[in-house]
Order: C-alpha cells, then sequence, then structure tokens
C-alpha cells in the first residue's frame, strides 16, 4: 500500500516511542510517557479493530487474592513475594481509579467472595483468616479484609455451597468502559493509536527499531515496547510467557437477581459476577490446560458446558437464566506471577506475563516501562 505524503509525514515519520498493543499496558505505558514528556511523538500500533487481547475482555474484577489463591502462592513463594504482589495490585488499583476515575470506570466497592463447597477447602482457609487479614491489613489499612459469609449463602440464593468468605476490600468494574476511557485519555494527551496494523517482525538497526507489519506500511522508531502478553512470543520466544485462553459467557437480564459482588470458586479457577441484574461467568481453564494454551479466540462445548452446569447446579440454581453471548480472550501466563518488565535489548524494552491480574496491574506495569524508556532517552 502506498501512503500519502500526508499520512506518512503526520502519522509515522519521527516516531520517538512506538508502542506494540493497546491494552491496558500499552495504554498506561504511553499515558506516562507523554504526562510527563509531552513532545515525545508516541504511536501505538494494534492489530484489533480494537484492543484483541484481554484488556477488553476480561470479567473486571478489582481484586488482589482470594484466600485459596494467597495459601496456594505461600507454597511456591516466599511471604515477601506473596505479599509484595498483593500490595502491588492494590497499589495498581488505586492507580487505575486516580487516572480514570470511580465513575468512568464504574467501580464498586461490593465485596468479594471465596465460595467452598468443600468442607476440608473451607477450613484450611478459615485457620488462616487471622494471618491473611494481619498482612493484608498492614497494606490496606482494614483490621479484617477478610471475614465468614456464611450467613449471606442463602440471601444470594446458592445450592451446594457449604461456606464463603467475604474480602470486604474486593470490587467490580465495567471494563468497557474502563478500557473506553483510557483510550479517550492517552488519545487526548495526543498519542496516536493506529488500529489494523499487524506488526509482523521487528529489527534493530544503528538507525533505531525497523517495525514491519501485514500492511507493508513499515515504521522507524527510536524506542519501542512491546506489550502484547499472551502474544508475546511472536517477538520474544526466549522469555517465559505462555498464551492462556480464558472462556466466559453472560446470560440475559435476570428478574430480582439475589447475588452481588465478585465470586471465586474452586482455587480461582472459576470466576462470576453480577453487571447489573445479569451474572457473568468464566473459567474452567483447568478443564483442558492444554488446549487452553493457544493464542486463538475461541470456545469449547467442555469448557462452555462446564459453565453452564454450574449455573444450574451452583449459582442459579432455582432462578430461570438463559445465555446471552460467550466469548474468549488470551492471558499471558508463565511460572511466575510477576511480570517481565524489562529492557530486551539496547532500545527495545517489554512489560508482559499480566497474568489474570492486569486489571489491578496493568497502570503501574505501563508506569514502570514507560519509567525504564524513560531513563534511556
Ligand atoms: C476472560 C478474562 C477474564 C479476566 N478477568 C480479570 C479480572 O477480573 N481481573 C484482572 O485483574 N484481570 C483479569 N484478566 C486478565 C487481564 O485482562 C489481563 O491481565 C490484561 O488485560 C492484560 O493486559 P495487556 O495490556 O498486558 O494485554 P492485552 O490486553 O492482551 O493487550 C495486548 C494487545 O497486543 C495486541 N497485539 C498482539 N500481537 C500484536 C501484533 N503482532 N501487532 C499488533 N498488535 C498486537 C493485541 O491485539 C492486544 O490488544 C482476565 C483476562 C481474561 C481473558
Amino acid at each position: 500500500m502506498n501512503l500519502s505524503y500526508w499520512e506518512q509525514n503526520t502519522f509515522f515519520n519521527n516516531i520517538d516511542v512506538a508502542i506494540i498493543g493497546s491494552g491496558i499496558v500499552g495504554l498506561n505505558a504511553a499515558l506516562n510517557l507523554k504526562k510527563k514528556n509531552k513532545n515525545l511523538k508516541i504511536i501505538i500500533l494494534e492489530r484489533g479493530i480494537l484492543p484483541m487481547g484481554a484488556s477488553s475482555k476480561n470479567a473486571g474484577f478489582a481484586c488482589f487474592g482470594s484466600p485459596s489463591e494467597l495459601l496456594d502462592d505461600l507454597k511456591a513463594n516466599s511471604e515477601e513475594e506473596v505479599f509484595s504482589l498483593v500490595e502491588k495490585r492494590w497499589n495498581g488499583l488505586i492507580r487505575l481509579r486516580k487516572n480514570l476515575g470511580d465513575k468512568a470506570i464504574d467501580f464498586h466497592n461490593w465485596g468479594g467472595y471465596e465460595v467452598f463447597d468443600s468442607k476440608k477447602s473451607f477450613s484450611e482457609c478459615n485457620s488462616m483468616l487471622d494471618y491473611l487479614n494481619k498482612q493484608t491489613g498492614k497494606i490496606i489499612g482494614k483490621r479484617a479484609v477478610y471475614k465468614n459469609a456464611d450467613d449471606s449463602i442463602k440471601k444470594f440464593g446458592f445450592k451446594n455451597v457449604k461456606h464463603m468468605i467475604n474480602n470486604t476490600a474486593e470490587a467490580q468494574i465495567d471494563t468497557g468502559k474502563m478500557i473506553s476511557a483510557l483510550i479517550a485519555k492517552v488519545r487526548n494527551l495526543g498519542v496516536e493509536i493506529i488500529n489494523g496494523y499487524e506488526v509482523t517482525e521487528i529489527n534493530e538497526t544503528h538507525k533505531g527499531v525497523i517495525i514491519h507489519s501485514s500492511s507493508g506500511i513499515n515504521i522507524t522508531c527510536n524506542r519501542l515496547i512491546i506489550a502484547t502478553n499472551g502474544f508475546a512470543k511472536q517477538f520474544l520466544p526466549n522469555y517465559s510467557v505462555a498464551p492462556a485462553r480464558a472462556q466466559v459467557l453472560i446470560t440475559h437480564p435476570i428478574k430480582e437477581l439475589k447475588l452481588k459482588g465478585t465470586f471465586h470458586y474452586n482455587s480461582g479457577y472459576y470466576y462470576f459476577r453480577n453487571i447489573g441484574n445479569r451474572v457473568l461467568f468464566g473459567g474452567g481453564r483447568n478443564l483442558d490446560f492444554v488446549t487452553e494454551e493457544t493464542t486463538a479466540f475461541g470456545l469449547t462445548q467442555l469448557v462452555q458446558n462446564k459453565l453452564e452446569e454450574l449455573l444450574k447446579t451452583m449459582i442459579l440454581p432455582n432462578t430461570k437464566h438463559t445465555i446471552d453471548m460467550r466469548w474468549s480472550g488470551i492471558m499471558g501466563v508463565g511460572p511466575s506471577k510477576k511480570s517481565i518488565v524489562q529492557c530486551v535489548s539496547k532500545n527495545v524494552f517489554c512489560a508482559v506475563r499480566m497474568g489474570g491480574m492486569g486489571v489491578a496491574i496493568g497502570s503501574l506495569v505501563g508506569e514502570e516501562v514507560a519509567q525504564l524508556v524513560e531513563e534511556s532517552l
């Protein structure tokens, strides 16, 4: 494709920083760089018509760890590592709210719950609640972050649920509003987001980084940030980031829906919440990890059937409901929950591997990679 002089000159010449990926991380990297350096010419290259990874497809849990998740993490990591990640998630959520405003992202602190169908797993968590409250209390500034919520099981209308623990500091957001507000904010600062631009190859030369695309329009930039998360292997083949597909469904509106808040079940492998008077329900990756380790969007009968079954038998047992929509998103995961934010080569940087926590940590991770780039300029 031949660009006009105007197109070339306005959009693609003299790029200081190019960012691949317009998810929450790429957008926050641009936001922070531009806020501090007004004259930088920054461009975000996104292959989708919208962000096409996880940032506009997630469940919108503003969460920092359920009891079983934290206890699981403590089995493989030090106390310091586990609670510094909790702190990062908590501070990341504060940053997200500060950047965009609670109203713009529809932030509601309706609480989160861990739901148990087995007495054994509940007892393990329950016996550690004082410890978890002490650790998280220091970060969140609340005495009892977690508390027993067995009283609410009936109120929410669940079946086969034996116990619940309430996370009083967990909240929910509207993912669509969040990403839309973030895009608007970044564009307002003068950052160009080029949609439909698929990067196929990057080459670092003495003149800068050359970006090749499927459109044939190539770009040269001084610095490049790779913020492609679950798709990172394309440019970072030796990094430990694997794709992990997550499938979800949402019901049609339900009259007098009883549940309200965000819910984690089966060590976080399943999660559900209300969105107004609908239920969003996702998870089931553990049914077939191999198939779900893919960058291809899609749905499987295995996972969707399980989600429907749990809806019928546990979450909405006595309520008529029908499914309105189903979709999937691609996360970036690895052997550690820590994200990778680093300099890849002289002028190339990356911020990838957000796991299932990008809503919480994405704002800070974007800020961290922006800082690295700024220091290199
Ligand atoms: C179903 C689901 C539910 C989730 N629920 C939650 C939750 O409740 N709370 C929470 O904290 N986190 C949740 N997450 C995780 C969270 O959404 C992610 O961690 C976060 O969105 C990652 O943001 P990102 O910017 O790193 O990546 P992404 O949002 O995936 O952005 C990467 C972008 O790079 C683009 N890209 C890739 N390759 C190229 C290329 N070659 N050229 C151009 N562009 C390219 C993609 O199109 C994509 O838009 C969930 C994820 C999913 C899928």
